[in-house]
């Protein structure tokens, strides 16, 4: 098995597929797969060449419905001339500069226009970084270092929610509450106590809390599930009242998805660090942010002993934050949040009907986020049978995401779910 001579049997296909799908196999690794049966013969992985609105296209020419956006980062479709265009003049002028001793104009619009997305005086600076967990590594080292340098460096602990998710490096990963991915490497990592519910939080000293982080709204990979309306509120109030700081991961749901600009903007929360990836860049480039406040960056004025020491080598890299003004330039031109009430109407619509087709447990939405949940062991064979009508989507277990770029039409939004009920009857 495995080794370097092996004839690895395909079937029929393109020339160039065969060769990409064979080096894949003998030289790839990917994300969160069991390599087993991702390299055995009879698995043939689709190889993505094009994209174009919510649409993307494989190496054999099928076209697919990017039904979670590409792995939640797409916000107005692929290959948008407008993202495109900001992408190739930068490209023009430099790719990259370095952020540690330079500023750049690009990041400098950008650091503006972030800030500008909220009320003056709240969410005034922006560190930027690549990643979903780099922004929430941030905000946990930021958040660290402000309670030694205002005189409360006892508050170590952070608090997260049971089945949580907030990325992979190791700090973002102690934070992570699914167990299957994070509980083998618990012991390395920093003090972090789990709660279901905000009535968990007083089972801790709260004097010894550093910050509680959430989803705000709906747990992502915890298969898309919202929390209680006004909970958000509510631990805004409870951070207040006993001196935590909160930060919120909105790496999933920034920049529209649940129907407003931020999740945090539908019960009037401001968190103390807010955490943004994924779409910020449009989803066409790595970029991360992660803002905060007056009081936190004034902590770290004064001795140079007290600045931040912290950055990547990319860190507010000027194509990224091209992209990532063009698209937030695109909520205004193509009034993406105006035009969202009524698809996400007409997706609860869909919902509806779908929740009563054989094999759906449940159906779980949030703006236009839906988990939809089929009977155990349905998940994986719906997904695949939904590629052959036009549907490209992924289980998280047995929740199929349902999470296309803001720009679907309704007529697409009736395709995915037609797309769905007929891989359902397959099955
Ligand atoms: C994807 C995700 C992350 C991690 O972001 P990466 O860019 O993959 O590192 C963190 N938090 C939430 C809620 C996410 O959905």
């Amino acid at each position: 098995m495995g080794g370097p001579g092996r004839q690895i049997m395909l079937g029929p296909m393109r020339e160039d597929t065969r060769r990409w799908i064979e080096a894949d196999k003998r030289h790839a690794w990917h994300p969160f797969t069991p390599q087993g049966p991702w390299t055995a013969d009879d698995h043939e992985p689709l190889v993505i060449v094009r994209g174009e609105g919510p649409w993307i296209w494989d190496s054999e020419g099928r076209r697919y419905l990017d039904g979670n956006s590409s792995i939640w980062t797409n916000i107005h479709g692929h290959a948008h001339p407008a993202i495109n265009r900001a992408i190739v003049e930068q490209l023009g002028q430099i790719a990259h500069s370095s952020f540690l001793g330079f500023a750049n104009p690009r990041a400098s619009e950008l650091a503006s226009r972030l800030t500008g997305l909220f009320p003056p005086g709240t969410l005034e600076r922006v560190f930027f970084s690549d990643d979903g967990s780099t922004a929430i590594e941030v905000a946990m080292k930021m958040s660290l270092q402000y309670r030694m340098q205002t005189g409360e460096p006892e508050r170590t602990r952070f608090v997260a929610f049971a089945d949580g998710y907030h990325g992979d490096t190791m700090g973002a990963a102690a934070l992570g509450g699914v167990s299957r991915f994070f509980e083998r490497f618990r012991r390395f990592g920093p003090d972090v106590g789990f709660v279901r519910s905000l009535a968990g939080l007083d089972q801790f000293a709260a004097s010894e809390i550093n910050a509680v982080v959430i989803e705000p709204l709906i747990q992502g990979v915890n298969e898309m599930r919202p929390w209680p309306a006004g909970m958000l509120a509510e631990l805004r109030d409870w951070c207040d009242c006993h001196g935590v700081l909160l930060i919120l991961d909105e790496v999933m749901t920034g920049f529209g998805r649940t129907g407003t600009m931020f999740a945090c903007q539908r019960e009037d929360v401001i968190p103390d660090f807010l955490c943004l990836a994924k779409g910020l860049g449009g989803g066409y480039l790595p970029i991360a942010a992660t803002l905060t406040t007056a009081p936190v960056y004034d902590a770290f004025l004064g001795d140079p002993v007290n600045a931040f020491y912290y950055g990547h080598s990319f860190t507010a890299n000027p194509l990224a934050c091209a992209a990532a003004l063009a698209s937030l330039d695109l909520f205004l031109t193509e009034r993406t949040l105006e035009e969202l009430p009524a698809k996400v109407e007409h997706l609860a619509k869909l919902l509806e009907e779908l929740a009563s087709c054989e094999g759906v447990v449940d159906v779980r939405q949030c703006g236009l986020v839906a988990g939809i949940e089929l009977r155990a062991g349905l998940g994986s064979p719906v997904c695949l049978r939904a590629r052959d009508h036009g549907l490209l989507t992924r289980p998280i277990r047995d929740t199929v995401v349902l999470m296309p770029p803001l720009c679907v039409e309704r007529e697409d939004l009736d395709l995915a779910i037609d797309a769905l009920k007929a891989a359902l009857a397959g099955v």
